[in-house]
């Protein structure tokens, strides 16, 4: 947890020890859809101290979030098939989830707040907390949401559900973490806490070789971490977390130092993603065809995560058509020579010497884990990645 999280302890204490049974009000019809209240004439006798004690922080770091749910809804996190989720804690009476969400194109919280009614349809209100933005969708039956941006601008959603709507006992939980949202660099020290799943850095091996003759290694998918954002074009991408933070060091290098303004076309697509492109086009194309030009699934760089496709705005205007973006080889030799700062390589440069097969392919660059390996790659011959690493 980061330092300056602790800085708001004392506050923190003092609040929790006198502010909030004070705030605790009659309870507000949670269900503004119905007439007979769920809630109206329950009064919430909340003990504050003895439910303190069953909760536990939940906190992650990437996000600079943490917030205080039931200790029983972490006994057993369900991180499941979706990566998405970087938290989820479910009982008979209550779930609460942390989800990566969409990045929106420009990250701050009315245009997330726009996004989500557009989305959505529901109502939204930008909630200040400590001077950081949140948006908040109360949904009808007591569920809500809160929207959330990192220092990235990745946006995250946090679901907080109640099942049993007449309990009081789950309405107090679901008030007491809503408060807690808002003390997010107040983690108590010595508090227990659980960290979301997902938002540390995993043990990614940088140097994983994928071409023709080499598969994606088994369970690589169910480890990798993964950041999705909204190009320029309103598709959405998604990227290997650390890869992509490269990239933006990249992006904003590009257009500072060249006056190029890159974006991203495709960057992370899944085994099964790739199958079914390949069944579309044998079945419209024929299977020669097909094989001929889609990558066999699980033998795609991209299956990686951390094979970027790049295209980029000239003058204001889009050439992202890979029949265009070949005619600018000025353009790209600018780009080519700023990858390795930024742990990039340029992976089809065109060889045809039997090891690399793949035709030219100026967009396609591939994130290594350090400028140093990547600055060798580009040093030797054809750039050869497959070469520096049987020479290691
Ligand atoms: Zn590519």
């Amino acid at each position: 947890m980061k330092k300056r999280i602790y800085a708001g302890l004392a506050i923190c204490l003092l609040l929790l020890l006198t502010g909030c049974e004070a705030k605790e009000k009659q309870p507000d019809n949670l269900d503004n859809t119905d007439a007979t209240a769920p809630f109206e004439a329950v009064t919430i006798t909340p003990e504050p101290e003895e439910r303190r004690l069953e909760t536990v922080w939940l906190c992650a770091d990437t996000l600079d979030f943490a917030m205080q749910i039931p200790k029983e809804l972490t006994t057993e996190p369900k991180k499941e098939g979706n990566l998405n989720y970087v938290f989820e804690g479910i009982n008979d009476s209550l779930s609460v989830s942390l989800q990566r969400w969409d990045q929106v194109s420009k990250p701050d919280a009315a245009a997330l707040a726009e996004l989500i009614t557009r989305n959505n349809g529901q109502k939204t209100e930008i909630v200040n907390c400590g001077g950081r933005e949140l948006v908040k969708v109360d949904w009808p039956h007591g569920e809500v949401n809160y929207y959330l941006l990192s220092e990235d601008g990745d946006a995250y959603v946090l679901w907080i559900t109640p099942y049993v709507m007449r309990d009081p006992d789950v309405y107090w939980k679901v008030k007491q973490m809503e408060e807690s949202i808002c003390s997010i660099q107040n983690v108590p020290k010595g508090e227990e806490s659980v960290r979301a799943e997902g938002t540390s850095s995993k043990e990614l091996d940088y140097y994983v070789l994928i071409d023709k003759k080499h598969a994606l290694p088994e369970g690589w998918e169910e480890n990798l971490d993964l950041v999705s954002m909204v190009n320029s074009v309103g598709d959405t991408v998604r990227a290997e977390r650390t890869a992509y933070k490269a990239y933006l060091e990249l992006k904003a290098d590009l257009l500072e130092n060249e006056g190029i303004d890159v974006d991203l076309d495709s960057a992370y697509r899944s085994v099964a993603y790739q199958q079914e492109i390949m069944d579309r086009f044998t079945e419209k194309y024929g299977a020669a065809y097909a094989k001929r030009t889609v990558a066999t699934p699980g033998y795609s760089e991209h299956h990686t995560g951390l094979a970027l496709d790049l295209y980029f705005r000239l003058d204001g205007v889009e050439v992202y058509e890979n029949e265009d973006l070949v005619k600018y080889p000025e353009v790209w030799k600018r780009i080519h020579a700023r990858l390795a700062d930024h742990g990039f390589i340029l992976r089809y440069p065109g060889r045809t010497d039997g090891t690399v097969d793949y035709t030219y392919e100026p967009w396609h660059i591939r994130y290594v884990g350090s400028a140093e390996a990547a600055k060798e790659i580009m040093a030797m011959p054809a750039f050869s990645f497959e070469d520096w690493l049987a020479a290691r």
